[in-house]
């Protein structure tokens, strides 16, 4: 995957997309009231993000701050999210990555609650990884819940679960990185069910990676 993003000086796009993206993830049903967060980078050195706390139907551009890779920031707006180092720290480790989306989604987040890895049930997982991870536990808000989301998604996985807690992913754009949120809680929710009436079948190796293959080139940018 190749991070797209590139931005004027104010961060403008990428505050818009803030706006639009953490709209579009309440509507979805990924998140309920003010939690989750949505950030986009703005370029190699920064990246705007949700305020903390404010609910999604309100949040304006201007709401919007943008921060820089050591977490200082660069535009005023509101708080900062909380998870404001997750996301730092993944962009920091993750030059691919150009926006991320945390979630609590309630099938995924009931497989964090098991700290159970959501194993490739259904095709689709392969937009993913072989399976979707679970980074350990730790408290929210904290660096050392970056570091462990950093060490579950390590060079290749597009998401991974926190423990306890919910759902990150992350993609070339905001868009994808949504995107990929729902697919997370669309294989969760078929491995969920699978698991509620039967032994899942799950998918060999060999077909994961001729997949995920597959998918390299698939559809549209968003
Ligand atoms: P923020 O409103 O500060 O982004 O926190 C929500 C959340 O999901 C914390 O993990
Ligand atoms: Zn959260």
């Amino acid at each position: 995957m190749t991070n797209t993003s590139g931005d004027d000086a104010t961060g403008r796009d990428a505050r818009e997309a803030v706006k639009r993206y953490g709209r579009e993830m309440l509507e979805k049903g990924l998140t309920k009231a003010t939690g989750g967060n949505v950030s986009r980078r703005t370029g190699p050195e920064g990246f705007a993000i949700s305020p903390s706390g404010v609910p999604y139907p309100e949040i304006e551009p201007e709401d919007v701050p943008i921060l820089d890779l050591d977490g200082d920031v660069v535009h005023d707006g509101k708080k900062p999210s909380n998870e404001v180092d997750m996301h730092r720290l993944v962009y920091a480790a993750r030059d691919d990555v150009g926006g991320i989306v945390h979630t609590h989604s309630p099938y995924a987040s009931t497989f964090a609650s098991l700290n159970d890895p959501i194993r490739p049930s259904h095709y689709l997982i392969a937009f993913i990884g072989d399976k979707v991870p679970v980074a350990e536990y730790v408290t929210y808000g904290t660096e050392a819940l970056g570091r462990k989301a950093v060490a579950a998604l390590g060079e290749e996985y597009n998401a991974c679960l926190l423990a306890n807690h919910g759902v990150l992913a992350v993609g070339d754009t905001l868009g994808s990185a949504l995107e990929t949120a729902e697919m997370v809680e669309y294989c969760a929710r078929i491995h969920y069910q699978a698991r509620a009436i039967g032994e899942p079948e799950l998918l060999p190796d060999e077909e994961v990676d001729h997949l995920r293959e597959k998918f390299a080139d698939y559809g549209e940018e968003r």
